[in-house]
């Protein structure tokens, strides 16, 4: 694995010494961090403050990352899908999501993913590599440079795009500490989402190291057996994730979102609704319904407007709140689940 050593691949210490090491003093290290992370300057060359012999050197050193292959917006203009390219040849995707007032970007936190729900197109590819800390970050500043590019903002950051955010924990803290940092992205952890498909070692680790950051799981089941039909890999019991849920809310006292895909006739019926909402009563939790997004070569279908109206229902009327997703960027292949990088036309 070729690792992309661009300027977002050092942290504060390491840019200092990359800085030092190329006979500069430290607080130029400082000038970059602004560029990077304020301005969203990835290429050195570009860096107006530097002195211009410097900015040749730095560009030796941490060549720029290729620019995203492929930007394509949805028909109603809400949506913007990119398709990057790392340093060796993988591929993964990014989409900002424009929802007024909102800004949202869905990062990757990995290429491919070992998990393999069912349902989903980046499942289908299995694992290819776990992201650097710098390839996570770079999505979200170059989704920032799209939204001001349109005189808007960023304002939020969900990990919802490609892979398991905590099967890669390393990086993915640290990007969400890089990202939150006010002297550099300086997005506020409570704008900031991480979905996880339950990993319980990675949701008690999340509550003592990042403790407002936003939590939200993906259950898609009322019974662990069910469960297991649609996410495979052996994994953890609903009880297990259930149970860090819950000391994630008692050390943060934040609320959980609980994502449910609905499958057409495998989960959607009103009897897994009361099941589901009697196994997460007396959490703070609120459950997100997504209408299963058809992708080609994933199992399940959408269920009827009637179904997931009847499921949500079904929690609402047993205390849990609910909400369905509002779906947007289907038509560019954009929305949750639908994210397979460019497998077909690079492997095959
Ligand atoms: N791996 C993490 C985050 C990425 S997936 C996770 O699973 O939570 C983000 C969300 O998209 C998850 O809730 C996931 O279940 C959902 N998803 C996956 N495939 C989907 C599909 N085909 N249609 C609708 N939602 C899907
Ligand atoms: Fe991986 Fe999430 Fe897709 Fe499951 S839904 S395969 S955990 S990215």
């Amino acid at each position: 694995m070729t690792e992309t050593r661009d300027l977002l691949h050092y942290d504060a210490a390491g840019l200092r010494q990359l800085v030092e090491s190329l006979g500069q003093p430290a607080y130029r290290s400082r000038q970059i961090w602004r560029q990077l992370y304020q301005r969203g300057q990835l290429d050195p060359m570009a860096m107006s403050d530097l002195p211009s012999e410097f900015r040749q050197q730095l560009a030796e050193a941490a060549p720029p990352p290729a620019d995203a292959l492929e930007v394509q917006t949805s028909d109603d203009s809400s949506t913007t899908k990119a398709l990057i390219p790392l340093g060796d040849g993988e591929l993964i995707e990014t989409v900002l999501i424009r929802s007024a007032p909102r800004d949202t970007v869905c990062l990757s936190s990995q290429a491919g993913c070992a998990m393999g729900c069912v349902f989903c197109a980046t499942g289908l590819q299995g694992l290819r590599r776990q992201l650097t800390t710098g390839e996570i970050v770079r999505q979200a500043v170059l989704a920032r440079g799209w939204s001001r590019a349109e005189g808007r903002e960023l304002t939020h950051v969900v990990f919802m795009g490609m892979g398991e955010p905590l099967a890669n924990y390393a990086n993915v803290s640290e990007a969400i500490t890089r990202l939150t940092a006010e002297d550099g992205f300086g997005i506020s952890p409570r704008r900031l989402t991480v979905s996880t498909v339950g990993v319980p070692p990675g949701i008690r680790r999340l509550a003592a190291e990042h403790p407002r950051v936003n939590l939200a799981v993906s259950l898609h089941a009322p019974d662990t057996k069910l469960r297991r039909d649609l996410v495979p890999v052996p994994g953890a019991s609903i009880d297990d994730i259930l149970s860090a849920v819950r000391e994630h809310s008692r050390e943060t006292g934040g609320r959980v979102t609980f994502e449910y895909v609905l499958l057409q006739g495998v989960n959607d019926s009103r009897a897994q609704a009361l099941r589901l909402a009697d196994r997460i009563k007396g959490l703070r939790a609120h459950v997100n319904l997504i209408p299963l997004n058809p992708s080609p070569g994933v199992v399940g279908e959408r269920p009827s407007r009637r179904a997931t109206l009847r499921f949500q229902q079904a929690l609402q009327e047993s205390g849990i709140p609910a909400t369905v997703r509002v779906e947007q960027g289907r038509d560019i292949a954009a929305a949750c689940g639908q994210l397979r990088g460019d497998r077909l036309r690079r492997v095959e």
